[in-house]
């Protein structure tokens, strides 16, 4: 929906922030779209995901938020595995934001695998600890 800070929102509004370069890949303007889904950053981050899932030759538009999570909820036969593929990228969006505002706010630098894996220990997490049991059968 947009509305993840960045450095384009308030620059929009007529607020001189400086650089409105993407912090992690200096290739783009900063927006919403480029955090979460056009970076370079996420795309190597994607990749090493979609790898760890078993998702190979995705012929769906995995580069859109959007396209991500329609494709989560559409994918295989079962229920259960769609839950845990949705599970995983918002886990995974939700890492890479907080990557970035590592980058921007607390000068701290972390790799897009590392990402990768602390999105595995999250997701690992997350459905040991907040699903209910009824959901996962
Ligand atoms: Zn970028």
């Amino acid at each position: 929906m947009g509305r993840i800070p960045s450095t384009v929102a308030p620059h929009k509004r007529g607020v001189n922030i400086g650089s409105l370069t993407c912090a992690q890949c200096n290739r783009a303007d900063e927006c919403a779209d480029h955090i979460l889904s056009d970076c370079s950053y996420v795309t190597t981050t994607r990749e090493w995901i979609f790898r760890w899932c078993g998702l190979q030759n995705v012929a769906a538009d995995t580069k859109s938020i959007r396209g991500l999570l329609d494709f989560a909820s559409s994918w295989g036969s079962c229920p259960k595995k769609r839950k845990v593929l949705t599970l995983i990228f918002y886990a995974m969006l939700w890492l890479v934001l907080k990557a970035r505002n590592d980058k921007v706010f607390n000068h701290k630098s972390i790799s897009p695998t590392l990402v990768a894996d602390n999105i595995k220990s999250l997701v690992f997490v997350w459905v040991k600890h907040r699903w209910r049991k009824k959901e996962l059968k």
